[in-house]
């Protein structure tokens, strides 16, 4: 029988043991074997290899034979996994063990045994992706999460309650101020106030060798076995142990869902780490001590529970069988506590912990900065705590390595007498001192990176429909392309903690924010490289509406709208508390609102300079000096779409994926058209999924570049009845608009066949475009989607001596047209007549290419030097703040001000755009 071990108040608890050799003496009773034995010794009775193996052979097989075996499926179940799972289980006092694919995976299996309403008291230490998934649960869960002192049980009291506290999450000691929770007796309150709720310990900071909760009354325990567990910091792991068969079989169940069980091949290495937990923990725990009482005789003020002065130090003796291997200290200065770090040679900078390298951390930039800087006060974090992780390297060396490090940030000085210590803790830093090495030590956290001083000037076109507007809705092929029409938005840094937004062409709405103000508690930031789910989060939405907008805004819906989308964008976004300052103007050469694809084109520079600004893009090294002069604006440097593209691919599309986003914020459903004309300009071909053709969206290469004539009627259009009108139509007159839909299809077929053969003669090509286009017109009056005004514009067009083809782009009912411009054959003076006279009718008529460049950031050079870098576009670096004040508004103001017809030149002049 397995032996049970008795705990106070708890009565047995089972206990996983390997049994020792036979047979019991009577003289020599048979004794377990203690833990160091226990986690050396991979062994399971019931799991004998048939080969009699000395380490467990990986089982790297997904599916295993037979129909009554153990193992069918490896989600389900792996004797890999069972090996360590049952070994995790027999060093843990526990009956069941899951290995899963992180610490994070293990918290969210147990966080998935709660339901909205419950309530969860957790603690104000605790590890930073703890909190975030906890705020998570809070704003997306429907959950209540109370953060309380842990240290005091009292403190747990007012928020135990029962029918409503479904959970208790306990660390001790907390990460990184070690305080400490008496386990004992926080399980015995909440199980006799209410005595459904469910303790759970993370115990990561200990490991099963120094605590197990489970024997404390804990119901669930996890750690992340990235830590202690493996030890060298070569897989990421999480492991879950309990020993009550009802949540075991629903924590069984959420893993064998999700499918985030530990594979195979990382159940191996956790397995072979284990091994030697305890004798590296020994090592580590031991250096420890000496590491942390050398700081606290300099003066610092020190956290480790091994320490005589620790508060809680007593309770943690009674809690576990010894102190660990992380400690932290303060310094008093932030900027102190970073030179130490970048003074350190064989302490590591890096987050995490619990490996056999030793490690230093400033949770606060790093492994905690996702807690808001004012959550992170409140719940006393210092800014400049330094948290130390203790390998097993040779104490000596880590000793003189940390001195070495205080010494040089100026934390210590060397003792003018003749000091047993040699060293005495400096009373002010030397400000300065190796201050570049630490920049360049923590260059890799982005935190720490210098603050953006440069101003990021971007731009993107809007689209036309060429051809199937409204049939596209019906499962036709519609083709979009880009037009010389753009928004230009233009980023300025500013030092005062606020972001301003000014949209001049929309009633020039101004607005600025207190960055802290902004409802922070409602996001749920995306890291960078993560993709933006598929539904936008709602509550943000509603909590920028209800907590961030001015009423100002309430008689301007489309910058309403805008302001909504930017910030949005903003916050979740933004990583680590990194709040980035900046005045942000747009401006549009668009008619807004006219189906041009304006919200697009906004969306587009919106994520643009909130990628650039939030250091989730980096744009590529210096551009080759290639300039390709562009007939239609000899200004631009134009990189064409046979050419070389200069914003690469990649950064495209990751602006289209967070385009996209923006375009749902704005638009509710959008189809993705409108923002990938904006940012890969060009022309696609777009086939909605579900009619039986092949869907999706297809760039027409080598398209070109096309002169049009755009014409906004200046009629406001419905276009939801306009589609509304359709559909209905089709209904009542399924052939004929069958036929009508058929017909489009051709035209859009040929039109794409047209546009991207290059053998095709230009003049040839006007000729197919111009017969298509009237095509095209014709059967959207036969849809009924056509408007009188529209009918005059094209009448107008078409008379001698113009003889032009047009058709409404677009919803119709209203709206804009489009008049092909067959290059030579259309006197300029001819042309600009036909301008005016429909300027005279009261149309806002617009000349303007199609098909054009997409995207365009101005890159970070000078147009007229190719070799060094100068900062976009007129950044007065270095200069004194006033005077760096007022030439970036005078850049900024000139923008702001300038007519919309003089924009795209003015932009042009700034400097070298790179364009997709
Ligand atoms: N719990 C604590 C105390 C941690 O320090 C960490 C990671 O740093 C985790 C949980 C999460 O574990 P993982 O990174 O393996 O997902």
């Amino acid at each position: 029988m397995a032996p049970s071990i008795e705990i106070e108040n708890k009565g047995l608890i089972p206990q996983h043991d390997l049994p020792t050799p036979e047979p019991d003496s009577p003289f020599r009773p048979r004794q377990p074997y203690r833990f160091g034995t226990l986690c050396a010794t991979v062994e399971n009775p019931d799991q004998k290899d048939q080969y009699g193996s000395s380490s467990v052979p990986i089982y790297q097989s997904a599916t295993f034979k037979g129909i009554s075996g153990e193992y069918d499926y490896s989600r389900s179940g792996n004797p890999t996994r069972s090996h360590l799972e049952h070994h995790i289980a027999k060093i843990s006092s526990a009956t069941n063990a899951f290995a899963v694919s992180s610490g994070m995976a293990a918290l969210d299996i147990i966080l998935r045994l709660l339901k909205p309403g419950d309530e969860v008291i957790a603690g104000d230490d605790i590890y930073g992706g703890t909190n975030r998934l906890l705020t998570y649960l809070k704003t997306h869960g429907g959950v209540t999460v109370h953060h309380v002192d842990t240290t005091d049980p009292k403190n747990l009291h007012a928020y135990i309650k029962a029918g409503k506290t479904a959970m208790v999450l306990l660390e001790s000691p907390t990460n990184p101020l070690l305080k400490i929770a008496d386990l004992a007796t926080i399980a015995a309150d909440v199980k006799t106030r209410a005595p459904d709720a469910l303790v759970v310990v993370d115990n990561t900071m200990m490991s099963p060798y120094l605590q197990r909760p489970l024997e404390y009354g804990a119901d669930i325990v996890y750690d992340s076995a990235t830590k202690y567990l493996s030890g060298h910091h070569d897989l990421m792991a999480g492991v879950i142990t309990c020993n009550r068969e009802d949540l075991a079989k629903q924590m069984a169940f959420v893993i064998n869902s999700v499918g985030n069980a530990l594979s195979p091949f990382d159940c191996f290495l956790l397995l072979r780490g284990v091994k030697t937990l305890a004798i590296r923990m020994d090592r580590q725990q031991e250096t420890a001590m000496v590491v942390a009482t050398m700081l606290d005789r300099l003066g610092f003020d020190v956290h480790y529970p091994g320490l005589a002065n620790h508060p809680g130090r007593e309770v943690h003796e009674r809690n576990a069988d010894g102190y660990g291997a992380v400690l932290s200290f303060t310094t008093g200065d932030k900027a102190l506590s970073e030179r130490i770090l970048g003074a350190a040679r064989l302490w590591g900078i890096s987050v995490s912990f619990g490996c056999v390298n030793s490690l230093i951390s400033m949770p606060c930039i790093m492994s905690h900065a996702s807690i808001d800087p004012a959550i992170r006060a409140e719940r006393g974090l210092p800014e400049d705590v330094i948290r130390l992780c203790v390998g097993i390297e040779d104490p000596a060396d880590l000793i003189d390595d940390l001195e070495h490090a205080l010494l040089e940030a100026g934390a210590i000085t060397v003792s003018a007498g003749a000091d047993q210590h040699h060293f005495v803790r400096a009373t002010i830093a030397r400000e300065g001192v190796s201050i570049s090495r630490a920049v360049e030590k923590l260059a890799f956290n982005e935190n720490t990176a210098p603050r953006e001083n440069r101003e990021w000037f971007v731009s993107a076109p809007g689209k036309v429909i060429l051809f199937g507007e409204h049939a596209v809705v019906h499962g036709v092929t519609a083709i979009a392309a880009s037009v010389d029409l753009r928004c230009y938005g233009l980023t300025s840094p500013r030092h005062d903690g606020k972001v301003a937004l000014r949209f001049s062409d929309l009633g020039d709405f101004y607005h600025e924010w207190v960055l802290d103000d902004l409802p922070w508690d409602a996001v749920t930031s995306i890291g960078v490289g993560d993709q933006h789910p598929e539904l936008l989060d709602q509550k943000l939405i509603e909590a920028i509406q209800k907590r961030a907008l001015p009423s100002l805004l309430d008689s301007n819906a489309s910058a309403k709208a805008a302001a909504v989308t930017f910030l949005y964008l903003y916050m979740i976004m933004a990583q680590k508390a990194e709040r980035p300052s900046f005045s942000f103007t747009v401006r549009s050469t668009l008619p807004v609102g006219a189906g041009l694809g304006s919200s697009a084109s906004f969306s587009t520079c919106v994520v643009t300079a909130l990628l650039l600004l939030h250091r989730r893009l980096t744009l590529p090294a210096i551009p080759e000096p290639t300039r390709e002069a562009n007939d239609a604006d000899p200004g631009h440097i134009h990189v064409s779409h046979e050419g070389r593209r200069a914003v690469p691919m990649e950064i495209a599309e990751e602006v289209n994926r967070w385009a996209f986003v923006a375009e749902k914020i704005l638009h509710g459903n959008p189809s993705g058209v409108d923002n990938s004309v904006a940012v890969f300009g060009g022309a696609l071909a777009y086939t909605r999924p579900g009619f039986g053709r092949k869907p999706g969206m297809e760039p027409i290469n080598g398209f070109k570049s096309l002169r049009f004539l755009l014409t906004d009627s200046r009629v406001p259009r419905d276009t939801k009845r306009l589609v509304a009108g359709v559909a209905a139509k089709k209904l009542a007159e399924p052939e004929v608009v069958g036929h009508l839909l058929e017909a489009i299809q051709s035209i859009s077929d040929e039109a794409r066949r047209a546009l991207g053969d290059p053998e095709l003669s230009r003049k040839a090509l006007l000729e197919a475009l111009g017969a298509l286009i009237s095509e095209n017109h014709a059967h959207l009056v036969s849809l009924g989607v056509s408007h009188p005004v529209l009918e005059t514009i094209r009448e107008k067009t078409a008379a001698e001596p113009y003889r032009l083809s047009t058709k409404l782009t677009g919803a119709g009912g209203g709206g804009c047209s489009v008049t092909l411009i067959p290059d030579a054959d259309v006197n300029e003076e001819v042309l600009s007549d036909l301008i005016n006279l429909l300027a005279e009718s009261n149309f806002r008529p617009y000349l303007t290419s199609v098909g054009g460049s997409g995207l365009g950031i101005l890159s970070a050079y000078s147009p007229n030097n190719h070799e060094g870098p100068i900062t976009p576009p007129e950044t007065p670096n270095g200069l004194p703040d006033d005077q760096f004040l007022a030439a970036r508004e005078s850049l900024r103001s000139a923008f702001e001000e300038k007519g919309v017809e003089e924009l795209p030149g003015w932009a042009n002049e700034r400097g070298r755009w790179l364009y997709v």
